[in-house]
């Protein structure tokens, strides 16, 4: 059976991916004001209805280069990355001061290739991010270009943004470019191209309806678009790629205008437990008392006044089984403390967590979408 586009209104948490040919009228070296201002209403009214949003804005090397006055023409990398250095100051100021209009603080987060890739940076820059959109912020999100390397960088955010939009559970992604979607074939290859509306799996047929374009600015043509689509489906994000053309393109996305859906199989939180269920290996226990057991059925995330005994070798981030004191398997979760750290808290109540540790860390010893219950 065939599956329906979903409404952008249905879902919790979201990212919004905005292209640098959105932001900076190229040809006038100046960034579109009253797009930005339009996208802000639509961004502040999903917010408003208690939605989480996250923007994952380029610009930086287009608004660089204007501040700059660099002659058009391909940059080398060290300028790209240079030019970026002026350019993000400028962005995160726009954005800022955008949102803050509406009374949303904006937060910049800059990544790295690594700080979504390896595990204990992905869990830090994990928790800064839940704690923003805790806070009811805006994360501003850009791969941070100055120290990006080109072995080890993204270089689109597309790509970038459908790694956070995952990272962070989202349950969909907005990727609003100068195209309206994707076509059976790529642009300039002869023929009527047809639209496509819907891509239920990303198969090689769609794969190869990307051509390998991209303008000179945003590096991001429809093949980014499609791996994008590729990282997010997979795990538990649906994705959208619409255009950002006109003003209040979220607003456009909602009233019905054409985009290109890509859908998920998978429930983010079930896709990242299946990760964690499946593909970590353990590196300790945590045994937990009955009543500790009796919470994590409910729901509960563990706290360490329940866990009476910690043992193993775990870092923070790894995954640790955690055991009645029986013995019995419960379930399995990411540990928010290593095994020193956790051996000093357990027994004691997350209030006191900052005067014994010297450092406030988090109240959960495994919080409940890092957990998986049920033994192996
Ligand atoms: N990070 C780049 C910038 O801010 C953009 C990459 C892209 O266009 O996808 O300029």
């Amino acid at each position: 059976m065939s599956r329906k586009a979903p409404a952008l209104t249905d879902f919790r948490r979201i990212v919004v991916k905005v292209g640098s040919s959105l932001l900076v009228d190229m040809a006038a070296g100046k960034l579109r004001n009253a797009w930005l201002a339009a996208l802000a209403e639509d961004i502040a009214r999903l917010h408003k209805d208690r939605r989480d949003i996250l923007v994952v804005s380029s610009g930086a090397i287009a608004l660089g280069r204007s501040v700059l006055k660099l002659p058009l023409g391909a940059l080398k990398l060290e300028d790209s990355q240079a030019a970026a250095a002026v350019g993000q100051i400028a962005l995160a100021r726009i954005w800022a001061e955008t949102l803050g209009r509406h009374g949303i603080a904006a937060g910049q987060i800059l990544l790295t290739l690594g700080d979504t890739e390896e595990r204990r940076r992905y869990l830090n820059a994990r928790s800064t991010i839940d704690k923003l959109l805790e806070w009811k912020s805006v994360p501003v999100i850009n791969e941070n270009d100055t120290v990006a390397t080109n072995e080890i960088r993204y270089g689109d955010n597309d790509r970038l943004a459908a790694r956070v939009a995952t990272m962070m559970s989202a349950d969909c992604l907005v990727l609003l470019s100068d195209v309206d979607g994707l076509y059976d074939k790529p642009p300039g290859a002869g023929r009527e191209a047809k639209f496509i509306a819907l891509v239920e799996r990303v198969t090689p047929e769609i794969e190869a309806m990307a051509g390998a374009s991209g303008s000179e600015l945003s590096r991001g043509g429809m093949l980014t678009k499609i791996e994008a689509g590729k990282i997010a489906t997979s795990a538990g994000t649906h994705m959208v790629i619409a255009s950002g053309r006109g003003e209040h393109p979220l607003k456009a996305i909602i009233e019905g205008a054409p985009c290109t859906w890509f859908l998920t199989p998978a429930n983010p939180v079930t896709a990242r437990k299946k990760w964690i269920a499946g593909s970590l290996e353990p590196k300790g226990t945590l045994f937990i008392d009955g009543g500790a057991v009796a919470a994590l059925k409910r729901g509960k995330s563990l706290l360490p006044a329940g866990v009476k005994r910690v043992d193993g070798e775990f870092e923070r981030g790894d995954a640790v089984v955690i055991r009645d004191l029986d013995g019995v398997e419960v379930g399995r979760g990411l540990v928010a403390y290593d095994v020193k750290d956790a051996a000093k808290i357990i027994g004691k109540s997350s209030g006191d967590i900052l005067n014994i540790l010297g450092f406030g860390g988090r109240a959960e010893m495994v919080h409940r979408d890092d957990l998986v219950m049920g033994g192996a």
